[in-house]
């Protein structure tokens, strides 16, 4: 089995617009761990079985394109029959899809007996989607470029609360609304980065900034609505992660982000207590890679 942790962006600056469409960005990633399990298992071709209904099964399935990436790399003969245990919610902010595709990345270089380093698998990740390279890491990282060149953070734990309201949004859709009034200069996510190595939660909590958020908000009004419940319960500060919809609150414990959880679920909103993870955000268990 492998597990395959979520990540939260606790600050994502957009600089500009590239000539290649991409937005530059400065961003600070944290793994947390809320995780997908997956178990990898020998087979004749490349098949993905998951009881979730709003993730593809076919080569549009980030654990599917990993596997035949790497088998293509490789030039091994091997399939292999992915089972996905969707516990991170789709389309979400929470990178579930990159995270899916680092651990068979990591599984399957296992299982494969390749022995490929981690700036190898690194460069193969960085072609299946932005995020997929710092899964690979874990802990928490500072993103520049299109948010794939990576400088590790000392972090500290934090506890964090997160709220999903049970619909999906668009990486793209995200994007897509942001405009050059937008842009900031970067300063908001180092400042953030520098606040990590800190002790005590209120230094992060503070310097929170997505820039995507001005984008997302005119169009989905719950994002307000969760931060407020967020910061009326205790928590220090709440922010959106990544593209959203999903928004997370910093608490002062771990026992507090309980207690906020407790207040803030509702029907409409799922929720939550987490801890941030100092370690790889993928992790192989014994014999999860035959
Ligand atoms: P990010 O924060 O990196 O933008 P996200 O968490 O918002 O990503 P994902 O959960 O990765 O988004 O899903 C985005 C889309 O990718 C979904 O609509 C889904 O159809 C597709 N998808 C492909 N592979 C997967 C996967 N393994 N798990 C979930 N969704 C996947």
């Amino acid at each position: 089995m492998v597990s395959a942790a979520a990540k939260v962006n606790l600050a994502l600056e957009v600089l500009s617009r590239r000539a290649d469409g991409y937005h530059e960005i400065v961003t600070v990633m944290q793994a947390v761990d809320l995780s997908d399990r997956l178990t990898l298992e020998d087979a004749p071709a490349i098949e993905v079985r998951t009881s979730a209904l709003d993730v593809p099964t076919d080569e549009r399935n980030l654990a599917y394109r990993a596997a035949a990436v790497l088998r293509e790399a490789a030039k091994v003969e091997h399939g292999v029959r992915i089972t996905l245990d969707k516990r991170i919610p789709v389309a979400a902010g929470l990178g579930g899809g990159s995270t899916d595709a680092a651990a068979v990345l990591a599984g399957l270089n296992r299982m494969w007996g390749l022995e490929w380093p981690s700036e190898r698998l690194e460069e193969l990740a960085v072609g299946l989607g932005m995020d997929v390279p710092f899964f690979l890491r874990g802990g928490a990282a500072l993103g520049t470029g299109r948010g794939e060149r990576l400088t590790s953070i000392r972090s500290s734990v934090l506890a964090l609360v997160l709220v999903n309201p049970r619909f999906p949004v668009s990486t793209a859709e995200t994007y897509g609304r942001v405009t050059p009034a937008m842009y900031t200069d970067g300063g908001r996510a180092r400042a953030v980065a520098g606040a990590l190595g800190g002790r005590g939660a209120g230094r992060v909590a503070a310097s929170l900034y997505n820039g995507l958020e001005l984008a997302a908000r005119g169009a989905y009004p719950q994002l307000a609505q969760m931060e407020a419940a967020l910061t009326a319960a205790g928590a220090l500060g709440a922010m959106m992660s990544g593209s959203g919809p999903t928004v997370f609150g910093v608490a002062r414990s771990f026992e507090q982000a309980r207690q906020i959880r407790t207040r803030v679920a509702r029907g409409a909103w799922e929720c939550w207590a987490v801890r941030t993870l100092r370690g790889p955000a993928i992790r192989i268990r014994a014999g999860a890679a035959r």
